[in-house]
C-alpha cells in the first residue's frame, strides 16, 4: 500500500462557500482569491472549478496568473501585488490581468509604456493597513493621473484592505470604512474593500467587489462563532493512518525530547504525517486528531515524517485506520489554536509531498 496521507478536496464544498459569499454580499461582484496555490488546496483545480462562477481571481503576482491562463483558465485575474517590473507590463495587457497599482513607480511604469490594450487597474488606498497602497490625501492625484494614462483603461477600481476585520468589533475597520469613503467621495468609479472577514462581519464594506479567499475554502477568520460563519464547509480534509500501536506503561516516554510521559498504561497509535507534511511541529501534546471520527489526543513531539497519538481511550484501532489532522468534522483553526497560529498557515504550508486528491463530497 502506498503511503496513504492526502488533503482531499472538496469541490462541493467550495462551491457551497461561493453560494454563502453570494448570499451575503448580493449586490457585489466576487474577486476569488486563489494566492499562495490557493492557499495550499491547489491554484489549478481550484480556479478551474471557480472560472465560471466568479466574475474574477487574484492572486500575488503574475507568476501565479501565468499558472492559471496556461491552464485555460479565462477570468480577469488580478495582481495583488502589482507589478514587480515594467516587463509584466505587456503579458499583463494581453492575458487580461488586472493590475493594482500601490505606489509612485508602479504608476510610472504605466505612464511610459506604450500596450496595444489598456489594463484595468485597482488604484490602493492606505486606510491603516499601513502595508501597501497610497496615502489618503494622495489618492486624487493618482487617481487623475490613471484615469489620464493611455496604457489604463477607464474603469479604475478603488480599492483598500483592512487590517482588523476579523475582530468583529473593531474601532479600526470603522475608521478604515470612514476613511475609504472620504477619500474615495469624488472619486467616480467601483470600489473594493472586503476580504473574507468583511463578506462575513462587515456589510458596509461590500462596495462592487468583495475579495474572499480564506472563507472560500470553508474557514472562518472571525475571531469566536459567527451565525454567518455557520454554514462554511472545509474544502480540505487532511487524512493519515496508524501504521503501528504499540503499550505503553506508566513512566515510560514518547518521542524526541521524551517529552511526554504516560501516567497510566496507555495505548500509542503511530501515524504517517509530520511536519515534513505540513503537519505544523509546534502542535503540543493533547492537540486533537481523529481516529476513525473519534477525537485523540496528540502524545510526544511532532517528527518530519510521524505523529504519536494516545488511543488509550478509545475502542477497537487497528493499523490502517483513517486519521484526520483537519477539515471534516475537525476545524482547521482549532489546530492551527494549539500550534499558536491560524488556519491560512496551516493549509498553505501543506508540502507538495501530500498530494491533493479532488473528491465530490
Ligand atoms: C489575501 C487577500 C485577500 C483575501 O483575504 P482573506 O482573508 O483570505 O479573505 C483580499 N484582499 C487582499 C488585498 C489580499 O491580499
Amino acid at each position: 500500500m502506498a503511503r496513504p496521507n492526502q488533503a482531499r478536496i472538496n469541490l462541493s464544498a467550495l462551491r457551497n462557500n461561493l453560494a454563502l459569499v453570494r448570499q451575503l454580499a448580493p449586490r457585489a461582484r466576487v474577486m476569488a482569491v486563489v494566492k499562495a496555490n490557493a492557499y495550499g488546496h491547489g491554484a489549478l483545480t481550484i480556479a478551474r472549478e471557480l472560472d465560471t462562477r466568479v466574475d474574477a481571481l487574484a492572486v500575488a503576482c503574475i507568476e501565479e496568473a501565468q499558472e492559471l491562463r496556461d491552464g485555460q483558465v479565462n477570468s480577469p485575474i488580478l495582481l495583488l501585488e502589482g507589478l514587480f517590473e515594467p516587463a509584466e507590463l505587456a503579458t499583463a495587457a494581453a492575458r487580461n490581468y488586472w493590475v493594482t497599482v500601490d505606489n509612485e513607480q508602479q504608476l510610472a511604469w504605466l505612464e511610459k509604456a506604450r500596450l496595444p490594450r489598456p489594463i484595468r487597474c485597482l488604484l490602493k488606498i492606505d486606510t491603516g493597513m499601513h502595508r501597501l497602497g497610497v496615502a489618503p490625501a494622495e489618492a486624487g492625484a493618482f487617481y487623475r493621473r490613471l484615469k489620464a494614462c493611455k496604457s489604463v483603461s477607464d474603469d479604475v477600481v478603488l480599492t483598500t484592505h483592512f487590517a482588523s476585520a476579523d475582530d468583529t468589533g473593531s474601532d479600526l475597520t470603522t475608521t478604515q470604512l470612514a476613511l475609504f469613503e472620504a477619500t474615495c467621495q469624488d472619486l467616480p468609479g467601483e470600489r473594493s474593500a472586503a476580504n473574507s472577514a468583511g463578506v462575513l462581519a462587515w456589510p458596509a464594506s461590500h462596495y462592487d467587489w468583495v475579495r474572499p479567499g480564506y472563507m472560500l475554502f470553508g474557514n472562518s477568520p472571525l475571531t469566536g462563532d459567527h451565525p454567518n460563519a455557520a454554514a462554511l464547509e472545509p474544502v480540505m480534509t487532511l487524512v493519515s493512518a496508524v501504521i503501528s500501536l504499540r503499550a505503553v506503561q506508566p513512566g515510560e516516554t514518547v518521542g524526541y525530547g521524551a517529552n511526554w510521559t504516560a501516567t497510566r498504561s496507555s495505548r500509542i497509535a503511530t501515524v504517517c504525517i509530520g511536519y515534513g507534511d505540513g503537519y505544523p511541529r509546534l502542535a503540543p501534546n493533547g492537540t486533537p486528531v481523529l481516529v476513525n471520527g473519534q477525537r485523540a489526543p496528540l502524545a510526544g513531539r511532532v517528527s518530519m515524517d510521524m505523529i504519536t497519538v494516545d488511543v488509550t481511550d478509545l475502542a477497537d484501532v487497528s493499523i490502517g485506520d483513517e486519521v484526520i489532522l483537519w477539515g471534516a468534522g475537525l476545524a482547521a483553526a482549532e489546530i492551527a489554536q494549539c500550534a499558536d497560529t491560524i488556519g491560512y498557515e496551516l493549509t498553505t504550508r501543506m508540502t507538495a509531498r501530500t498530494p491533493r486528491v479532488v473528491v465530490t463530497r
